[in-house]
């Protein structure tokens, strides 16, 4: 083991990975795509739409619940359309059922996890785009787990559409009863899987019965700063939120906390959040988890903010939430305070982030999707830790 985690690796996902998705879902094509597919197997195509009307428009996952469907079309349509994806283990709850987090088994076996959080004004659901996560950030759960596999366009807009049904079913009280907000804060790197999270972001994103009729702006994808990709992300016709995992404004440190620094340095990573700016008009969020001693010192605070002063950008300080193992610990509220205070005195726009879920492990960076505490044979196979 080095001290330095080694810059993760970015190639396209290999052959044994791609061997391991799943089968074809109505989520993974556009309507059009959905029609053509249905007159193939024999039906007429407002078959589709009946179908699609059913998943995005009422919520309905289970095949068995589509009775307008006479029976054998419905058997032989749900065999071709809605294979299950996900398979629940567990979900977990707290903040009196105001957050939740629900664990899911995929075809293969591959572990996932997807948080809702319901507010009194809005419920926002984080998902997962990855199986595990290859960037290696030592302080984060997800990333000292190593990557499993990418996942389809389904098994992602699957997590919302579930949530979706749980926040419609009114199980969230004092919250409005339907989704508004999608985070890809989960599992994984958004950006290392971007073929299928831009579908998936035009599947939530479109209005039903083609997808779920989500506002662009209530969408956020967060990335530790594939620079690349979010170029190519300002030139998608999509005015989505960037969040960029920055957590240290010097190279020396950010090396360390985000290995993909090594790649990519810091004044390129916030060049590339400044085209996303200026091309889509949208403020770019900057991600920054508070750990004592590490990344939080006075000096760092006024580096950060002459980076950030004058620029379409606001700061979410995230308390650092405990993983397994790690010896990094939360900064002192006192000098979390003392960050603000000095990001705010250059003129920058910072809020500190709630710590939503973390008695479920449901919180940011906390998310490993492991069966149960006690046994991790289900994981000792798959992913390299
Ligand atoms: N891979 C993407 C998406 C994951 S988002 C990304 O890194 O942006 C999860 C967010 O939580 C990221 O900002 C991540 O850096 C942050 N995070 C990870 N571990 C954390 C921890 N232990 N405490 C607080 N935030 C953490």
């Amino acid at each position: 083991m080095t001290s330095l985690p080694l810059i993760p690796a970015l190639s396209d996902a290999p052959a044994a990975r791609r061997a391991s998705m799943p089968p074809r879902h109505l989520a993974d094509l556009d309507l059009a795509g959905r029609q053509a597919l249905v007159t193939e197997l024999g039906e007429p195509a407002f078959r589709a739409k009946q179908m699609s009307n059913h998943y995005f428009g009422r919520l309905v996952r289970d095949p068995q619940a589509m009775t307008d469907l006479p029976a054998a079309t419905r058997q032989r349509l749900s065999e071709q359309l809605l294979p299950t994806l996900l398979n629940p283990v567990r979900e977990l709850a707290c903040d009196d059922g105001a957050t939740r987090k629900a664990l899911w088994k995929l075809h293969d076996g591959a572990l996932v996890e997807s948080v809702l959080m319901g507010y009194p004004d809005r419920v926002t659901v984080c998902i997962s785009s990855q199986a595990g996560c290859g960037m290696a950030c030592p302080f984060c759960a997800t990333g000292q787990a190593g990557l499993t596999r990418n996942l389809s366009t389904a098994e992602i807009v699957d997590q919302a559409v579930y949530l979706a049904g749980v926040a419609a079913s009114g199980a969230v009280s004092g919250s409005p009863p339907r989704l508004s907000h999608v985070v890809f804060m989960g599992m994984g790197e958004p950006l290392a899987n971007y073929n299928r999270v831009i579908a998936a972001i035009r599947r939530l994103v479109s209005p039903a019965p083609e997808g779920l009729g989500l506002s662009q702006r209530h969408i956020t994808v967060s990335t530790v700063g594939l620079v690349p990709a979010i170029h190519r992300l300002a030139s998608e016709d999509l005015s989505v939120t960037l969040a960029l995992s920055l957590h240290a404004p010097d190279d020396d440190l950010r090396d360390e906390l985000v290995p993909v620094n090594q790649r990519w340095k810091v004044a390129e990573v916030l060049d590339a959040a400044w085209d996303y700016a200026a091309r889509t008009g949208r403020r770019v969020s900057i991600e920054y988890a508070m750990i004592k001693d590490v990344n939080d010192q006075p000096w760092r605070a006024d580096l950060l903010g002459r980076l950030l002063a004058g620029k379409l950008a606001h700061v979410n300080l995230i308390p650092l939430n405990p993983t397994p193992g790690s010896r990094w610990d939360a900064s002192p509220k006192p000098v979390e305070r003392e960050f603000v205070r000095r990001l705010r005195d250059a003129g920058v726009s910072t809020t500190v982030r709630d710590t939503r879920g973390r008695e479920i492990d449901g919180a940011c960076g906390q998310l490993a999707a492991a069966e149960d505490n006690d046994t991790n044979t289900d994981r000792a196979g798959e992913a390299p830790a």
